[in-house]
């Protein structure tokens, strides 16, 4: 292969680990995947789909408006409720502290959030800026931060969010080495997250922006939080946390990162941000030339599922689909994990991660990995959720298993299999 005219970028871009694990899930069809986060197959909206696609074309003009291009900001009135919907998600108990900015305009529809996760990166970050990142945080942004040559900097994740201190810390420490000028935003996943499972407190985020706007004095430039919010939707009680978006005078400085996939259908890979108006200006320019716009057809229909009900319909039913496979998932590693192995129980979203005893490697070249494989069993191994960081090395003995896209049956085989392997590595 002659690489010499490839670009710093082309070269550079390492293989992301997403694409790997797919492969191997459709190498071996007898694989249990309890790997990748893939959504549950038997419940897409396959029939209010159909009939919403059918309303959609039904009629002249809106049947020819979904056949057209749209533009590259997204359609108006997706952004519209969009953006309503966010208020209206904030304010339960917060409605005070929602005077700030859910504009229309503000809102930049995008191919799903991980075109918003990609296009803010790049707005914001040149070569060797730093970005600070929880400790696991979602694999895929790190395969962003790889391919743009950005420096990670860990904060650890306690049971309800980052920790603080450790974030002030290494700000101060940032600010000692004068690079706090090359620090340009926190990424947070503050919903069930990809791949710990912990929700972010309201009051986290609020502590997490202001401290990040005592030390942009110093930065010369804001320091903006990135809130991904993937799994905000797929939550299993009535209570949601809300946004960072919610924190009046801070909110300025958010970003926020919302996905439709998710909640309705993955293979409508529609999702949004939430941006000020100088970061959305950049997005915009980089996104007309990414595609000139999100699938104009998709938004359309997602449109008329919102419009109809049937979105919040199906998203119902999701939830209770998924807090079902949860269940099944953890009675299962109750049963067939070693004690010495631990887990939290999820309360949202799609994944269990799993802490084996440190010592016991977990990771892609390790012998438990391989023997999985033989087994005919898939995990994410929890070292890729760790960023390089020169402070500290990455555990190895975490696993992130998802309940969502393996049915009830194979997550009992799956965790049994997992079990079974478990068993001959730790007591
Ligand atoms: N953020 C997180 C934390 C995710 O897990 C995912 C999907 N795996 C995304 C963003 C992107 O999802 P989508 O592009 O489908 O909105």
């Amino acid at each position: 292969m002659d690489k010499r005219a490839l670009s710093e970028m082309g070269r550079g871009t390492s293989e992301p680990a997403i694409s790997w694990l797919m492969r191997l899930t459709l190498d071996r069809p007898k694989l249990v995947s309890l790997a990748a986060g893939f959504t549950d197959n038997a419940s897409l909206p396959l029939s209010a789909t159909r009939s919403t696609l059918k309303d959609m074309l039904a009629g002249e003009t809106r049947g020819r408006k979904a056949l057209q291009y749209g533009t590259t900001q997204g359609d108006p009135e997706l952004r519209r409720i969009t953006a309503r919907n966010l208020q209206k998600l904030d304010s339960r108990g917060f409605a005070r502290q929602n005077k700030l900015g859910y504009a229309p305009e503000q809102v930049v529809v995008t191919n799903g959030s991980q075109q918003l996760l990609y296009l803010v990166t790049e707005a914001l970050c040149d070569p060797g800026d730093i970005v600070l990142v929880e400790d696991p945080t979602y694999f895929v942004y790190l395969g962003i931060a790889q391919s743009h040559r950005l420096r990670c900097r860990t904060v650890p994740l306690e049971s309800d969010g980052l920790n603080i201190k450790v974030l002030e810390q290494r700000l101060g420490e940032l600010e000692q080495s004068g690079e706090l000028g090359r620090v340009k935003l926190l990424y947070l996943v503050s919903y069930f997250q990809n791949p710990s499972g912990v929700t972010t407190s309201f009051e986290k985020k609020r502590a997490a922006l202001a401290l990040l706007k005592r030390f942009e004095a110093k930065a010369g430039h804001p320091i903006y939080l990135l809130e991904d919010a993937a799994y905000r939707e797929l939550r299993f009680d009535e209570r949601g946390v809300p946004s960072a978006l919610a924190t009046g005078s801070l909110a300025d400085r958010v970003l926020y990162a919302g996905t439709y996939s998710k909640p309705f259908a993955t293979g409508i890979r529609v999702g949004f941000g939430l941006v000020p108006p100088e970061v959305g200006e950049a997005v915009v320019r980089l996104k007309g030339n990414h595609d000139f716009g999100t699938s104009n057809f998709l938004q359309q229909l997602l449109l008329e599922a919102m419009v109809s009900g049937a979105y919040e319909h199906h998203l119902g039913g999701l939830r209770v689909r998924y807090q079902r496979k949860a269940e099944i998932m953890t009675r299962a590693l109750d049963r067939h994990f070693p004690k010495s192995v631990t887990w939290q129980k999820p309360k949202g979203g799609l994944y269990v991660w799993v802490s084996l005893p440190r010592g016991v490697a977990t990771g892609r070249t390790s012998r438990m990995f391989r023997a999985a494989l033989k087994h005919d069993v898939l995990y994410v191994p929890g070292e890729l959720c760790y960023a390089d960081d020169p402070r500290r090395s990455k555990p190895n003995h975490q696993m992130r298993l998802s309940f969502g896209g393996a049915s009830d049956s194979d997550i009992r085989l799956g965790v049994k299999r997992l079990g079974a392997i478990l068993k001959s590595f730790c007591s």
